[in-house]
């Protein structure tokens, strides 16, 4: 197929890559390498990104769903996406030694269920099912007390008694806009409902969100950078294409299809917040072989002072 040629501007969203809690997970691996060596086991991808994960396996790391996969007296990693209580109690009975990587901003939400679940008030947790993140939270909350929302329809046949208290819990990587209509739903259906002012989604979702909003208000194409496994990265797609902007997402360069950027002038980049940088940095070089001329515009990360404290390794 012959492209037209076409293709005079690149612009890369304000805000991509790793955010905070996946640096740190990150480096805890590194560091817990440098300390135990291989093999070192993980529970659950550490972070939901494909490069990310074959390069820590070809290091020795070894990736379990499941507890019963690690040998016992072992060291095991918990992911930053979170991990319910009853995987701590089954690893301390095996003799494991625990290095978690929760994110800060996840702990939060399972301190905040444990406060809901304490109090005896029912709890609706907004979040995509089966996705690590709402497992994890999912085990911190009274399992009487608690309500998966999902969409809509979940919440017309939503069953919390109206006459007890309720209060609502999100995942911290979803789109803004949809969960703030589904508060709106929730609100409408129980007005007493207790809950943060807006919603658990944390400040890395929400820049990347508005960011990709940014550049596909001009862009006449998206791609963004992101494992099929990646929330966020899932939801920046997204975030572009309900404005209409035609919107793809690669894991890695090798899945870019110039014929994507057919006609086109203007592209937009960005990547999720597991993604790491080399990955942006193949797709613009393959951009710039491939469009002769084409200019690159970037600003300055915004994101890049921040930073988590590391657990004890
Ligand atoms: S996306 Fe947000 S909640 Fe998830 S690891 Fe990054 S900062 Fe933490």
């Amino acid at each position: 197929m012959t492209i037209e040629n076409t293709l005079k501007e690149i612009h890369v969203a304000a805000t991509h890559g790793f955010c905070a809690g996946v640096a740190s997970a990150i480096e805890v691996v590194d560091r817990a390498l440098e300390k135990y060596g291989r093999p070192l086991f993980v529970r659950h991808e550490i972070v939901h990104n494909t490069m990310v994960i074959e390069s820590f396996e070809k290091q020795g790391v070894v990736f379990v769903e499941e507890l019963a996969e690690v040998p016992s007296d072992s060291t095991v990693i918990f992911s930053a996406h979170g991990t319910a209580p009853g995987e701590y109690t089954r690893a301390k009975e095996r003799g494991l030694t625990i290095i978690d990587a929760t994110c800060p901003l996840v702990s939060k939400i399972h301190r905040e269920a444990v406060r809901f679940s304490e109090r005896g008030i029912q709890t609706v947790l907004i979040g995509h099912r089966g996705h690590q993140e709402l497992i994890g939270t999912s085990g911190y909350v009274d399992q009487d007390l608690l309500f998966i929302v999902e969409n809509e329809d979940d919440i017309d046949h939503l069953t919390c008694d109206p006459n007890s208290p309720i209060g609502f819990l999100t995942q911290t990587t979803l789109s803004v806009d949809e969960t703030s209509d589904l508060i709106s739903k929730l609100r409408e259906k129980y007005p007493d409902i207790k809950g943060p002012p807006k919603a658990d989604i944390c400040y890395a979702t929400t820049n990347r969100q508005n960011a990709i909003k940014e550049i596909a208000s001009f862009c006449d194409v998206i791609i963004v950078c992101g494992s099929p496994t990646s929330s966020n990265s899932n939801r920046l797609r997204e975030t572009a294409s309900l404005m209409g902007v035609d919107s793809y997402i690669i894991d890695t360069v090798d899945e870019l299809q110039l014929s994507w950027l057919d006609g086109k002038t203007k592209c937009g980049v960005t990547s999720g917040a597991s993604v790491p940088q080399s990955i942006v940095d193949d797709l613009l070089t393959r951009l710039k072989k491939s469009f002769s001329g084409v200019s690159i515009f970037e600003s300055e990360n915004i994101e890049k002072d921040i930073k988590f404290p590391l657990p004890n390794i």
